[in-house]
């Protein structure tokens, strides 16, 4: 999609060139391959660790969760990683955990149906942090005419901030995320509208220039400097148990569906109705970048998909056209906009971050350190 005769594919991966910083170790295979064959996959050892690694991690967290009505929080959207997760945080680790969701508004009712699915068959509780829709919608909207490609921004950072809220002012000192190095160890660059971290300085910024009233009720931290400060100084721990024990796409789809009548999705964050807006129209047709070659990397290069079919699939829309229109329209509609005005927003110039007040450098920094500490071995550019 929108390649020019510059472009060029990675011949092990299909990511190309529409990552503008992609480079090719040799001449055939990119970095995101070299940094998984050299930094990820010889150290991602479930397979030979007999799942010690598992049990040494729920073993420290229910040693501390004794006398708490809880052991550890999950944040859960009712796709596949945080939804597994639940699962073998209550099965696999006999964790007692409280599954937090956070509505903004755009969930599908196949998603709201799988959570209740995951809370019922496990016995857990849920808490639901309902997010005040007339703000939220606001600074969508302000995000939409500031032209940047980070069109998620405003979900995630209410999202990860109302969880990281919520787990400090309840003690929680564990956090269980679906993270994982199976379907997620190509991740896509920043450049495709995936903003590194919540940064409240660039999103107050936007909203001081586009916003029409307020946001106070929102709940914004600094993501990825709050996890830094409640990690190093809070003793707070970040737990990604899919790492430690088998887990594969489309095996781990029929366990949900099986066990709890979970149903699947046709892609990766399309339990979000905004998210699967997003990544299936906005950002490859305004933009040209299309998450999917990330997804299908990650899922090549674990072995779970062929590099034939994943091209196959890229070529053309997840969404058939139709289905498409009419969430443009829907979309429009739900954030109080006309079809048309929309449209002259989606033809707004293309602005980046840079164009606004940002916290960047301090984020990098930051990314720095995860990596150096080996908190993070995925690639964050
Ligand atoms: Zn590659």
């Amino acid at each position: 999609m929108n390649l020019n005769n510059n472009s060029k594919v990675c011949l092990n991966c299909i990511m190309d060139t529409t990552d503008p910083n992609i480079s090719f170790v040799n001449s055939d295979i990119c970095d995101y391959c070299n940094n998984y064959y050299l930094n990820i996959k010889p150290y991602w050892n479930w397979d030979v660790s007999d799942n010690l690694s598992l049990v040494e991690m729920s073993e420290m967290i229910r040693s501390d969760g004794k006398n708490k009505e809880y052991d550890c929080i999950i944040g859960i959207s009712g796709g596949l990683d945080s939804s597994y997760a639940a699962y073998v945080a209550k099965t696999r680790m006999s964790l007692r955990p409280l599954l937090f969701h956070v509505d903004t508004g755009w969930n599908t009712n196949q998603s709201i149906n799988n959570i209740k699915k995951i809370v019922d068959g496990l016995g857990v509780d849920l808490v639901t942090d309902v997010i005040n829709w007339e703000e939220m919608k606001d600074l969508q909207v302000a995000f939409f005419k500031s032209g940047i490609p980070d069109q998620d921004l405003p979900q995630d950072a209410v999202i990860f901030s109302s969880l990281y809220k919520f787990a400090r002012k309840n003690n929680f000192k564990h956090i269980i995320t679906g993270s994982n190095f199976s379907n997620e160890c190509c991740r896509e660059p920043e450049e495709w509208g995936g903003y590194l971290g919540v940064d409240v300085k660039l999103i107050r910024d936007i909203y001081q220039k586009f916003g029409k009233g307020t946001i106070d009720s929102l709940p914004l931290l600094d993501i990825f400097l709050y996890k830094i400060y409640y990690q190093f100084i809070l003793g707070m721990t970040i737990h990604k148990p899919l790492n430690f024990l088998p887990f594969e796409l489309k095996d781990a789809e029929e366990e949900l569906k099986l066990t709890f009548g979970w149903e699947s999705f046709q892609h990766k964050h399309h339990e979000s109705r905004f998210t699967r807006f997003f990544e299936d129209f906005w950002l490859p047709r305004r933009f040209g970048f299309d998450k999917r070659k990330a997804h299908f990397s990650s899922l090549i290069l674990t072995n779970q998909m062929r590099r034939e079919d994943a091209l196959m699939r890229v070529s053309k829309s997840e969404m058939s056209e139709v289905f498409l229109q009419q969430e443009f329209e829907y979309v429009a509609k739900k954030l109080g906009l006309t079809k048309e005005h929309f449209r002259e927003i989606f033809d707004l110039p293309k602005k980046t971050f840079k164009n606004y007040k940002n916290k960047r450098n301090i984020i990098k920094f930051g990314a720095y350190l995860m990596r150096k500490f080996g908190f993070e071995k995925r690639f964050f550019r």
